[in-house]
């Protein structure tokens, strides 16, 4: 057997795990000591999973951008091929958020919301005063955030974003020294990478008990019958994200980049599978580049370009939250929403989603913004973000699967425009000759 199989095995153990963990033993669990020695177990063994893959992203990020950077070669193609990316992932992400509205709209799931419930939090509303103790960055401290005043302070925090514009200036810094010079850097970092790639290899050996471990606990502590409540809300955003994956990526798959869609999903399968049990983009990044590189067979050139860019900025999974969310909570708390603001939340979500870092739900804190930015009280989206934190946990498990598969389907796409230019190139050459 495979290792993919392995972690797939890996997976549905550990949801079963967690399933009879819950019926044995009920949700609190606090009593029993066998459970509580299983989910430390299980603790122990996903933190440390998630660390040995953290551990490795800022050398893997730095050293697979400055490569990729680099081996681009020539800074006008190299600012073509950026521009095609910036404007592929905020196309996407703008398509995401538009699925999201149009799905929460037409079905309108705020409306099969219990009675009583919603009686009861619009009551508070007027109750509460409650202020937010969480703060979501500023729109000035995103753009701002970009150029970084120390690179390695920066790789210290792990703030990525900063460490890109860094890592891409470096690449370019050494195409353009004495060629000598230039090179050995370039032999550096490649080997560095590849030594990164090695280093992934060997965690991803943890992989299947990593991923049983924190399916496992996630399940035992919070069971998929928390959808329950909010069930119409969850299953819209379920299909949205369907639609997005099926119908969006495919199309993208087909017709952008000729490649047929259903190997390629199963292609990536190791990385949607790392992605869905940790929830974070970020994590899953390393395996990400490994999959592109050795499966998708994408040079590293492009993947080591495009994909911490993707797991940065690149997030379609959770725009489309942060559309869902916001009208289903306008819905439920009686708050009319109008054309205009409707256009709004397509532009803050994009926005907010790129602010979102790839970490566990960091798209709930960026949500904030878009709820803000359509002026909803400091009490509704208190009791709002407060109603809709009981599933988060499940539904950014799936968001960040669509986050990860938008990266790499956009890989591929880079990868296409960056074959036909060179062939142009090419054949633009032979006819001068
Ligand atoms: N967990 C998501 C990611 O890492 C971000 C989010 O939506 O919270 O891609």
């Amino acid at each position: 057997m495979k290792l993919y199989h392995w972690i797939f095995i890996g997976m549905i153990a550990g949801i079963l795990t967690g399933f009879v963990l819950q019926i044995a033993y009920g949700p609190g669990m606090t009593r029993a000591w066998l459970p509580q020695a299983i989910l430390s177990v299980m603790d122990i063994i996903g933190k440390i999973f998630i660390r040995l893959l953290q551990m490795i992203i800022i050398p893997l990020v730095v050293s697979s951008i400055i490569v990729g950077t680099a081996g681009l070669g020539n800074i006008r193609h190299l600012g073509r091929l950026g521009g095609r990316i910036l404007m592929y992932y905020i196309g996407t992400t703008a398509i995401a958020v538009t699925i999201g509205l149009l799905l929460v709209n037409t079905f309108q799931p705020g409306k099969y919301v219990p009675e009583e419930l919603r009686d009861k939090l619009r009551s508070e509303v007027q109750e509460t005063q409650q202020p937010l103790n969480v703060k979501p960055p500023s729109i000035t401290d995103v753009i701002t955030g970009i150029v970084p005043k120390n690179p390695f302070k920066d790789a210290v925090e792990g703030k990525l974003l900063s460490l890109i514009f860094f890592s891409i200036l470096f690449g370019i810094g050494i195409t353009l020294i004495d060629s000598k010079k230039g090179e050995l850097m370039f032999q550096f970092f490649d080997g560095i990478t590849d030594v990164c790639i090695q280093i992934v290899h060997m965690i991803m050996l943890m992989a299947p008990i990593g991923v049983w471990a924190l399916l496992g606990s996630v399940v035992a502590k919070t069971g998929f019958g928390i959808l329950k409540s909010l069930l119409w809300f969850s299953i819209l955003f379920l299909v949205g994200l369907l639609i997005q994956w099926f119908g969006v990526y495919s199309a993208s798959l087909r017709f952008l980049s000729k490649e047929k869609p259903l190997p390629f999903f199963s292609k990536i399968s190791e990385a949607l599978v790392v992605a869905f049990s940790t929830s974070s983009s970020s994590a899953t990044l390393p395996v990400s580049l490994q999959v592109a590189q050795e499966d998708l067979e994408i040079p590293e050139k492009i993947a080591g370009f495009v994909l911490p860019l993707g797991a940065t900025i690149n997030m379609d999974g959770t725009a489309l939250y942060q559309g869902v969310v916001t009208v289903f909570l306008a819905q439920l708390f009686g708050i009319p929403l109008h054309i205009g603001d409707q256009i709004t939340i397509i532009l803050t979500a994009t926005l907010a989603s790129i602010g979102a870092a790839g970490v566990p739900s960091a798209g709930l804190i960026t949500l904030i913004i878009v709820l803000k930015s359509i002026g909803f009280s400091q009490a509704v989206i208190s009791l709002g973000i407060g109603l809709i934190l009981g599933v988060d946990r499940i539904l950014d498990m799936c968001r960040t699967v669509v986050n990860v598969s938008g990266d790499l389907v956009a890989t591929r796409y880079i990868y296409e425009v960056d074959k036909k230019s060179v062939t142009s190139r090419q054949t633009i050459e032979e006819a001068s000759l």
